[in-house]
């Protein structure tokens, strides 16, 4: 097995890889310019750059792992739904009572007034 391999990503522009990170080290040891050994981002290989501190970028996150964070959001949205609907019935229902009893207030002033109204008419009467 070759230890050099030609990295097949285009982005990478068919630079020169390693199959080993040792393969990789052993050719920066016997390099004159200073480099660093870094594993390619598209491939288990490993690279050699000028350029200090690359660093192979984070994984996307699997299918899976966003179909069971998405699962999770909507079930805190139907949990939410649930808990505003609870809210919104106890709401019209503390409206509807709020509305009876100014109803009872209203009927009771009513009925105040028409005693009054009834005794005031006996004693302009006598
Ligand atoms: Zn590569």
């Amino acid at each position: 097995m070759r230890e050099q391999v030609i990295c097949e990503n285009l982005k990478m522009g068919g630079k020169i890889s390693y199959r080993t990170k040792a393969a990789a080290e052993k050719k920066r040891r016997q390099s004159r310019e200073p480099l660093w050994v870094y594993e390619c981002p598209h491939g288990d290989h490993f690279h050699l750059t000028s350029q200090p501190r690359y660093r192979k970028p984070e994984p996307a996150p699997s299918l899976r792992k966003l179909r069971a964070h998405l699962e999770a959001i909507g079930r805190t949205i139907a949990a939410q739904t649930r808990r505003l609907a609870v809210s919104e019935k106890r709401l019209a229902e503390e409206l509807a009572r709020a509305e009876e009893q100014k109803h009872r207030a209203q009927q009771a002033h009513r009925e105040e007034l028409a005693a009054i109204t009834a005794m005031t008419n006996r004693i302009r009467r006598v």
